[in-house]
C-alpha cells in the first residue's frame, strides 16, 4: 500500500501520533529469535519494534524511526520497547519458561538526548529481569563516532551487568580499533555480507576474518539474515555461534510466540545453566588449524583446513555438534553408509571400525587429557586423531569434545601406514593379562586389557612373581594340568628357554567362572632389555578346542581308512543315533554310490528300508523289511551282541550280489551309537556255495559205487551206524532190510569177460531199484545189495518182493539177471547187523531155492 497516498504529511501524521500510539499499543513490539548454532535451540531474541497503524497499516521501523531520531523522540520509542521487553520477561518467569537474552535496539541519539544508563537501570531495576538478560544493541555506525559520551555509557551499561552489542559490524567504518576500545559481548555481522556467502569467496574470508579476530578478542559472533542452509553451515563452521534470519524465523509478535508455545511449535529455548558451555564449544574455530597447500593462491586454499568436529559425548552415545566441511567430506567419503547420521551409540558397536576412536572420544570427556590417537577406517586408511575436551554440559552431563583429523593414509591398507600403536593395541586385545616381571628383583606389574577399549591398564603391582604360595597361585588352573603348570613354569624353565628359544610358552586350562578355559601363556623378553620379561595370558579356548576336535576327526579318519583298508568289503558304515535315527555316512567305495542313502539324514530305519525296496533283490525284499525294524536290531544286539542279515542285492547289469549287514552298538562319551555296516560278502557266499557243492560231490563219491551209481557199502555203513543209534534210542520207524545176491555173477565174469560182467550187475541194480524205489539201494559186495525198505515201500513190502519174484521167473526164461532175495523186518533186534544176518540167511535159502528151481520164500512183513 503506498501510505503516501493517504496521507500528505506522513511524517506529521507519525509525529502527532506517536504518543497515542504507543498509549493505544499501535507500536508493537516483534522478537527475532537468535539461535545458537551448535544446540539449534533459541538462545537470545531481538526485539523489532513496528507500527501498526490504524490507518496507514503495518510501518516497518525504517519508516518511522528516522522521523523520530530527527525530533529526539527516539529514546522514548526505545525505553518503551524496552519496557514491552521487560514485561514480556515478567511474564515468561511467571509462566515458568526459560528467559533467554533479548537485545534492545538504541539509537545513537538516545546517547546524547537523555541519560539513558540511568533510564534503563531504573526500568530494569523495576522487573525481575537481570541486567545480564537484556543487550544494548546499537549500530557500529552509532559507535564509530568515537565519542566519548557513546564509549562511556556502553562501558557504564557492561559495568552495571548489561551486555553491550555491536550491529551490524562489517557494514561501514569497519573499525577494528573500535573493538579494542569496546568490550563488546557480542558482534553482530552484516547482513549483505552473509548474503554474499553463496556467490563471493572474498565475502567468506572477510566474514572468517571477523569471526577469528572478534575470537581472538573474546567476543562471540552472531549472524543476521541468515537466509539459507549454505549461509547457515558456513557460519557454524567458521565459529559463528549465534546465528538470526528468516531461515529460522522471522520477527514475531508476542501473541504469536504464545501462539507457538501453546501449540508447540516455538523453537526450544537454550536452558540459561548451558549457556556456559554452548559459549565454550561455540568459540572453537573450526578452521584453527588451518595449513595453506599452495601459498601462491592463499584464497584457494584458504578453507583447505583439517577436519575438524566438535562431537558430544556421554556414556552412551555421541552427537556431532559441529563440524567443519571438510570433516563433513571426510565423513560422507568414509562412511558413505552413515550419511545424514549425526549420533553415534556406543551399544552394540563394539565389533564395528571407529569403536576404537569413539571410546577414546569418551575417556577424553570424562579425564578431559588431550590424546592423539590412529584408527583404522573400515578401507583400510590409517586416521590419525587429536581428540580434545572443550567443556561439560552442567545440565545434560554430556562433555564437549573437538577431534581433528590431523592425518589420513593416502593408500588404503598399505602396512608400511600400520603404526606401532594401532598393531601393539590390536594384539594386546587378545591378552587376558600381561605382566611386566623384573627378573632380578621379581618385582612385577599386572595389566590387564580393557577389551572394550582396547586399552591396557595397570591393575596391580606385587613383589614375589615366582614365589607366591602354590595354593594362591595356581587354583585358577585346572586340576589336571596344575601338576604340568608346576613342573614347567618356573624361574629356571622360563629362563632357560628365553635363553635357548627367545620364548616361552604354555598352554593349559585355567579356571573361568569355574569352567576350564584353554589359555596360553607366553613370556618374552623386552627387547634390548636384559632383566625384565613380558608374560601375557591369552585366550586360546576356541581354537584349541577346535584343534581338539580336528585332531579327533583326524584320527578318526585315520583309524577308519586303515578299517577299511583292511576290510575293503565294507560297501559302506553308517553311524546312526538310535534314539533319534539321525545318521551320518562313511563310504568306503565309491563304486557303490547305488547303495547309498543320503550323505545325512533324519531317520536311518525309515530312510533305509525305502531304500531297500529299490537296491534288494526282489525276492529278499519280503523278508528284509519284516526283520529290519529299529526293535528287532536292537533286541538282536542286545540277545547276540550283533546284527546280521545277509541278503542280495540288486546288480546295476542285472543279477544279484551278496550282502551282509551287521550292527552293533557302541557305547561312546556322548552316547549310544549304532555302526551298521554293509558287507560285500557275495564272492565269499559264492564260494561258500561252491565249496559246498565239491564237498557234496566228494562226499558223494566216498559213498557212491561208481559202476552202478548207487551208494556203496561206506553209505551202508554210516547207515548202519544211524539206524542203530536210532534203535538204541527207540526212535527207529518200521523198516525192513531187503539182502539181494545176483545169481551166476562168477559164471558171467568167467565165461563173457568182465564188461558183460559189469552190464550183468548194472542190470541187476536196476532191477532193485525199480523194484524198491522209494528206498536206499547199497552195493555192498561185487553181487550183493542191501535195501532198506521205509515208508512207502516198506508198506508195500510184500507185494514188492512179489513182484520180484515175477521178474525172477521172467528172466530166468530169458537167461536173463536173477536175483536172490532175503528180507528181514526191524522187530526189536538191538542192532542192524541182527536183522541184517536174518535178511542175509533167507537170501542163501533162497538162492538154493532158485538154484534147484524151487520157489522162494519170504518171511511175510506187511501181514
Ligand atoms: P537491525 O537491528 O539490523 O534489525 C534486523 C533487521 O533485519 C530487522 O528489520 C529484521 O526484520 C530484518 N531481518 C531479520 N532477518 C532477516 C533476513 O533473514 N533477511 C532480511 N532481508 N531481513 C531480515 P526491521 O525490523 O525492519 O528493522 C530494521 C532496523 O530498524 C533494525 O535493524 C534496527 O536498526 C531498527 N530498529 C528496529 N526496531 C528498533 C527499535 O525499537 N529502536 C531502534 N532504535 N531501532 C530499531
Ligand atoms: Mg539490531
Amino acid at each position: 500500500m503506498n501510505t503516501g497516498d493517504r496521507i500528505p504529511d506522513k511524517r506529521k501524521y507519525l509525529l502527532e501520533n506517536f504518543g497515542r500510539a504507543m498509549q493505544e499499543g499501535w507500536l508493537e513490539v516483534y522478537y527475532q529469535p537468535i539461535i545458537r548454532g551448535s544446540s539449534g535451540r533459541v538462545c537470545g531474541e531481538e526485539a523489532l519494534v513496528r507500527w501498526d497503524d490504524p490507518v496507514l497499516g503495518v510501518l516497518n521501523p525504517a519508516e518511522f524511526i528516522p522521523i523520530l531520531e530527527s525530533v529526539n523522540l527516539i529514546d522514548r520509542l526505545d525505553l518503551y520497547v524496552l519496557e514491552q521487553v521487560l514485561a514480556k520477561l515478567d511474564k515468561f518467569k511467571e509462566m515458568g519458561l526459560y528467559r533467554v537474552v533479548h537485545s534492545v535496539n538504541f539509537s545513537q541519539i538516545d546517547f546524547f538526548s537523555s541519560d539513558i544508563v540511568a533510564e534503563v537501570k531504573q526500568r530494569v531495576d523495576a522487573s525481575s529481569v537481570p541486567p545480564s538478560l537484556i543487550a544494548i544493541d546499537v549500530i557500529e555506525s552509532a559507535c564509530s563516532t568515537r565519542d566519548e559520551a557513546v564509549l562511556s555509557k556502553l562501558d557504564q551499561f557492561q559495568k552495571l551487568g548489561f551486555q553491550v552489542w555491536m550491529d551490524d559490524y562489517g557494514n561501514g567504518d569497519f573499525s577494528p580499533i573500535l573493538l579494542q576500545q569496546i568490550n563488546f559481548d557480542l558482534l553482530k555481522i552484516n547482513m549483505n555480507l552473509v548474503s554474499q556467502v553463496r556467490t563471493s569467496k572474498s565475502a567468506k574470508v572477510i566474514i572468517t576474518e571477523l569471526v577469528r579476530l572478534a575470537m581472538a578478542l573474546g567476543i562471540e559472533v552472531a549472524a543476521e539474515g541468515v537466509e539459507d542452509d549454505d549461509e547457515a553451515e558456513f557460519l557454524k563452521e567458521i565459529g559463528c555461534v549465534k546465528l538470526q534470519g528468516f531461515y529460522y524465523c522471522k520477527p514475531v509478535s508476542l501473541s504469536d510466540i504464545l501462539t507457538r508455545y501453546k501449540n508447540g511449535t516455538q523453537i526450544g529455548f537454550e536452558n540459561p545453566d548451558e549457556r556456559e558451555y554452548y559459549t565454550a564449544v561455540g568459540h572453537v574455530s573450526l578452521y584453527d588449524l588451518a595449513f595453506t597447500n599452495n601459498d601462491e593462491n592463499g584464497m584457494v586454499d584458504y578453507f583447505d583446513t583439517l577436519p575438524m568436529a566438535i562431537l558430544q559425548v556421554n556414556s552412551e552415545e555421541i552427537s556431532l555438534l559441529r563440524c567443519n566441511a571438510n570433516f563433513r567430506k571426510f565423513f560422507h567419503a568414509n562412511f558413505t553408509d552413515k550419511r545424514g547420521v549425526t549420533t553415534y551409540h556406543f551399544k552394540g558397536s563394539d565389533k564395528l571400525v571407529g569403536f576404537y576412536a569413539m571410546t577414546e572420544v569418551r575417556q577424553c570427556g570424562i579425564d578431559g587429557k588431550r590424546r592423539i590417537i590412529d584408527e583404522r577406517t573400515k578401507n583400510g586408511k590409517t586416521v590419525e586423531l587429536l581428540i580434545n575436551k572443550i567443556s561439560d554440559d552442567p545440565v545434560t552431563g554430556m562433555a564437549a569434545v573437538a577431534v581433528v583429523i590431523l592425518s589420513v593414509t593416502e593408500r588404503p591398507g598399505n602396512l608400511d601406514d600400520l603404526s606401532y600403536n594401532y598393531i601393539a593395541r590390536a594384539l594386546a586385545e587378545d591378552y587376558i593379562k600381561l605382566y611386566f616381571v623384573d627378573m632380578e628383583t621379581d618385582e612385577y606389574t599386572e595389566y590387564a586389557s580393557d577389551g572394550k577399549n582396547r586399552d591396557i591398564t595397570a591393575i596391580r603391582r606385587g613383589q614375589q612373581f615366582f614365589d607366591v604360595p602354590e595354593d594362591e597361585r595356581y587354583k585358577f588352573i585346572y586340576k589336571e594340568d596344575r601338576a604340568r603348570f608346576i613342573d614347567s613354569f618356573t624361574k629356571e624353565q622360563i629362563t632357560h628357554d628365553l635363553n635357548k628359544y627367545g620364548k616361552y610358552t604354555i598352554t593349559y586350562r585355567s579356571l573361568m567362572n569355574g569352567e576350564p578355559k584353554y589359555v596360553n601363556l607366553k613370556a618374552v623378553r623386552v627387547r634390548t632389555d636384559n632383566r625384565h620379561i613380558i608374560i601375557g595370558i591369552s585366550d586360546v579356548d576356541a581354537q584349541t578346542r577346535e584343534q581338539e576336535a580336528f585332531q579327533r576327526i583326524k584320527e578318526e579318519r585315520i583309524t577308519f581308512n586303515r578299517i577299511a583298508a583292511l576290510s575293503s568289503d565294507f560297501i559302506n558304515i553308517y553311524c546312526v543315533d538310535p534314539n533319534t535315527g539321525f545318521y551320518e555316512i562313511f563310504k568306503m567305495n565309491p563304486e557303490n554310490m547305488q547303495y547309498e542313502l543320503d550323505p545325512e539324514g533324519g531317520d536311518f530305519f525309515k530312510d533305509s528300508r525305502e531304500r531297500f525296496k529299490e537296491i534288494v533283490y526282489e525276492e529278499d525284499v519280503d523278508a528284509l523289511l519284516k526283520i529290519f525294524t529299529k526293535e528287532n536290531i536292537i533286541a538282536s544286539i542286545k540277545e547276540q551282541g550283533l546284527f546280521t542279515y545277509t541278503c542280495r542285492v540288486k546288480r546295476i547289469n542285472g543279477g544279484f550280489r551278496y550282502v551282509t549287514m551287521k550292527t552293533a552298538l557302541l557305547e561312546e562319551l556322548d552316547g549310544p551309537h549304532l555302526i551298521f555296516g554293509l558287507i560285500n560278502v557275495d564272492e565269499q557266499v559264492r564260494k561258500e556255495k561252491e565249496y559246498a557243492e565239491k564237498v557234496s560231490e566228494a562226499e558223494d563219491k566216498a559213498i557212491r559205487d561208481e559202476l552202478t551209481g548207487v551208494k556203496n557199502k561206506h553209505a551202508y555203513a554210516i547207515a548202519e551206524e544211524e539206524f542203530n543209534v536210532r534203535i538204541e534210542a527207540k526212535r527207529a520207524n518200521d523198516f525192513a532190510l531187503v539182502v539181494c545176491d545176483l545169481n551166476g555173477l562168477k559164471d558171467v565174469n568167467d565165461n563173457f569177460g568182465h564188461q558183460t560182467g559189469d552190464q550183468f550187475i548194472k542190470d541187476g541194480c536196476k532191477i532193485i531199484c525199480t523194484v524198491f524205489s522209494h528206498s536206499p539201494v547199497y552195493r555192498i559186495g561185487g553181487d550183493e545189495f542191501v535195501v532198506i525198505v521205509q515208508g512207502a515201500d516198506y508198506g508195500n513190502l510184500d507185494k514188492l518182493l512179489e513182484n520180484m519174484e515175477k521178474v525172477n521167473n521172467r528172466n530166468a526164461k530169458k537167461k536173463e539177471v536173477t536175483i536172490a532175495v532175503g528180507v528181514a523186518k526191524f522187530d526189536g533186534q538191538r542192532e542192524m547187523s541182527e536183522i541184517f544176518d536174518a535178511a542175509d540167511a533167507e537170501m542163501y535159502l533162497n538162492k538154493k531155492r532158485m538154484k534147484k528151481g524151487e520157489p522162494t520164500h519170504h518171511a511175510r512183513v506187511n501181514f
